[in-house]
């Protein structure tokens, strides 16, 4: 890129861009405030002086932007402020940390510490550990959340500026981005930034379909600003009326919410309904905010009738996240579903900004927030040890997007839950001794088992017995990662000691059957028994599940390796005792990708990298260039291709392709027409290979609806099959759900 601007022309700039970053900020600075932020610019112009960004800029440009992010939309402090312009002088100049103590004081020293580790973490080219460093990178949140949030603003500006990236850099960067740093965004409550993230984050992974929504946003735009003229027009008098200072503005979906609605309900671009919400803000005292929601609600649905099962009142219990606001959707102008959300302007500085603006409205006497209950179960959960970190980012990652739920304790109080909650999440939220004696509980008075899914709402109170211990089988069911990273660690520890008994049993029997248990034998046994280490040899022998009479076949096998040949091959088809009973035979070879149910015949093809055979653990990784590629389990990259591109993994089961079918549903609506359904059964029944296992037909005025679920070998036949029916006349759509 061409960069040609003399350096006086550049110093202006320099100086226009730092007056730029107090102009906002000027109200609540006060003098001494400004001397400071003064003297930490100086010194970070002086110590990137002759640096220079990938696009010829100087790179002070970058510290300023981002400390101009910090200020304006995180809304943080002199000290954060300062931080961020001096976020790269140790990484990249000369300066020392101590340089930095002396000279702004050891708070500062410190964020910009965390900064530099960080900054080290992601400079880190072995991708392998990828997962670790985003471990450690979770971990400051424990020190400073500052940190964090600084760092959020400095990887938003890097997105906003990474055209000049060669192409692989943009894509890992980008995909991290989506991977980790848009999540911890939208935990903070940095919804601006984390939409912005998010939509950045695609256009550099998915450019095609990023431009794509992007041009039918910008296409469709006009109509929607006279749509919400229309809507406001209709209740500007009353709210005047009633003294309302306000302001209604449009709020546009992010692309990247569009999209992932789009994949997620299978809909196209048009059938979104929710494209935009209406959004309502009014100025209003503090100890009136709420009545005054609820007074324009009132309004709002005088004129609009208002859908009963879409009423979301944010405003009586905020999201963990300190989100304040009340949601409703109204049939507006022009018959269509319309979202309004009604706030005041304090509410709307929190929903856009987060984390620091929640603190500004805080009052110190006020209880603990819940933004700050959720800092501190983190920083539990982050101080129990896990040695997997892979498991424990994605793990994390689990409670970073959910949506909530809140559930009554017995003595009436509050508390926020991830949706798909279980009771026994619930006890593990309560105290971890709780979780780990979780007998069941009683929802609103009834019985239900520990994995009964909790509702809004649900008073739950958790029944305990001393001798429960965890299961390997809860970690089938619980949502949070309090929960998981608890009984893991139990399980961790209970299989160890089940290990060492059944270490001794097992030297018990092998010397009563004169076999010295060693190095060799341990290993002999290990593979005689398709097992994968020692542990899991002595934890079968401690637990039972491998029996003396299999023992005993070892050693039958050990002593007539003539016999063992015959055994072993016979031993092929007939699954032994210790194995799954799902194992997979020879004649599963071929490969279904998706989740359960919902699994898919896609084209796809091996990894040269770990070279998978029929049988492996496997699973599906979609590349930019070459498709579906198919990795084994443990294959070396595996860990680095889910840690920075997760949402690009797809879940492979191995099938019998000789037998397989495939259960979807359909859902096929139209106008009621006399020979309808004998049409529809027939064009399916014509198709070979089609079969039909139900089909619900409801007609209420005149308009048709069918579901039905059908059995099929492939895609190209479904494909086919929705074709033809589409051409029965009356039929207007036909759409493939994903349950019935
Ligand atoms: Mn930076």
């Amino acid at each position: 890129m061409a960069y040609n601007v003399s350096v006086e022309e550049e110093n202006k700039e320099i100086a226009k861009r730092y007056k730029d970053l107090l102009k906002g900020t000027y109200k609540s600075l006060t003098t001494d405030n400004k001397k400071d932020i003064r003297r930490a610019f100086d010194f970070a112009v002086e110590a990137h002086s002759g640096q220079r960004r990938r696009t010829g800029e100087p790179y002070i440009y970058h510290p300023i932007a981002v400390a101009k992010i910090v200020a304006y939309e995180i809304g943080l402090g002199t000290k954060s402020i300062i931080a961020a312009l001096l976020h790269d002088v140790v990484e990249d100049t000369h300066h020392t940390l101590d340089d930095i103590e002396q000279e702004f004081g050891e708070t500062i020293a410190r964020i910009v510490n965390g900064l530099t580790k960080i900054s080290r973490l992601s400079k880190d080219q072995d991708a392998s550990i990828q997962a670790e460093n985003f471990r450690k990178m979770i971990l400051t949140l424990n020190d400073d959340v500052r940190v964090i949030l600084i760092k959020l603003a400095d990887r938003l500006h890097n997105m906003q500026t990474m055209d000049a990236m060669p192409d692989h850099k943009q894509l890992k960067i980008a995909s991290e981005t989506l991977y980790i740093y848009a999540p911890l965004a939208h935990r903070l409550g940095l919804y601006n930034i984390k939409n912005e993230l998010e939509d950045l984050g695609l256009k550099y992974t998915e450019p095609e379909v990023f431009n794509d929504i992007f041009g039918k946003i910008k296409n469709s735009k006009e109509g929607q600003e006279k749509y919400i003229l229309s809507f406001s027009n209709v209740i500007k008098e009353t709210l005047t009326k009633e003294n309302f200072k306000y302001k209604i503005k449009g709020r546009t979906k992010s692309i990247y919410s569009i999209r992932k609605k789009m994949r997620v309900q299978d809909v196209t671009y048009d059938e979104i309904y929710d494209k935009f919400a209406i959004r309502i803000v009014y100025k209003s005292e503090p100890s009136q905010e709420k009545f005054d929601a609820w007074k324009i609600y009132s309004i709002v649905t005088d004129h609009f009738q208002p859908n009963p099962t879409r009423l979301r009142d944010w405003i009586t219990q905020p999201k963990t996240t300190g989100y304040e606001s009340l949601h409703i959707t109204v049939m507006g102008p022009l018959g269509h579903w319309v979202e309004v959300q009604i706030r005041s302007e304090r509410m709307d500085e929190i929903a856009e900004k987060g984390y620091a603006a929640h603190y500004k409205y805080k009052h110190s006497k006020e209880k603990e927030s819940s933004l700050d209950t959720w800092l501190n179960r983190l920083r539990e959960t982050l101080e129990s040890p896990d040695v997997n970190a892979f498991d424990f980012v994605e793990d994390f990652k689990l409670n970073l997007y959910s949506d909530e739920i809140f559930i009554f304790t017995p003595k009436g109080e509050l508390k926020a839950m991830p949706t798909d909650a279980t009771a026994l999440d619930f006890a593990f939220s309560i105290h971890t001794e709780i979780g780990m004696k979780c007998r069941g509980a009683k929802v609103n008075n009834k019985l239900c088992p520990i994995n009964h899914v909790l509702k809004s709402g649900d008073q739950v109170e958790i029944i305990t017995a001393t001798e429960q211990t965890p299961k390997l089988r809860w970690l089938d069911f619980v949502v949070t990662s309090r929960a998981r990273t608890r009984i893991k660690a139990a399980l961790k520890d209970e299989q160890k000691e089940i290990a060492n008994e059944g270490k001794e049993i097992l030297t018990r029997k092998m010397r009563s059957m004169k076999i010295k248990l060693n190095k060799a034998t341990i290993n002999e046994m290990v593979s005689f028994f398709k097992l994968k280490t020692s542990l899991d040899l002595f934890y079968r022998v401690g637990n039972g599940s491998l029996e003396s009479s299999q023992l005993k076949d070892f050693t039958i096998q050990r002593r007539n390796a003539f016999l063992s040949f015959f055994k072993k091959r016979m031993k092929r088809n007939t699954p032994s005792p210790t194995l799954h009973k799902n194992e997979i035979n020879d004649n599963f070879d071929m490969l279904v990708f998706g989740q359960e149910e919902e699994e898919e015949q896609l084209d796809y093809s091996y990894a040269k990298c770990c070279n998978p055979i029929p049988g492996d653990n496997v699973f599906g990784f979609l590349t930019i260039n070459e498709g579906l590629k198919v990795h084994k389990k443990d294959c070396p990259n595996a860990v680095s291709l889910q840690a920075n591109y997760a949402y690009r993994i797809m879940k492979a089961t191995w099938i019998d392709s000789s037998q397989q079918n495939f259960n979807v549903f359909l859902k096929v609506s139209g106008t009621d027409d006399f020979g309808l359904v004998s049409q529809l059964t027939r064009v399916i029944s014509n198709n070979m290979h089609v079969n039909i296992h139900n089909l619900n037909i409801s007609s209420v005025d005149g308009l048709f609806e069918g579901q039905m679920t059908i059995s099929i070998k492939n895609n190209k036949q479904l494909q086919k099959l929705t074709d033809n029916i589409k051409k029965i006349k009356g039929i207007n759509k036909v759409e493939r759900i994903h349950k019935q």
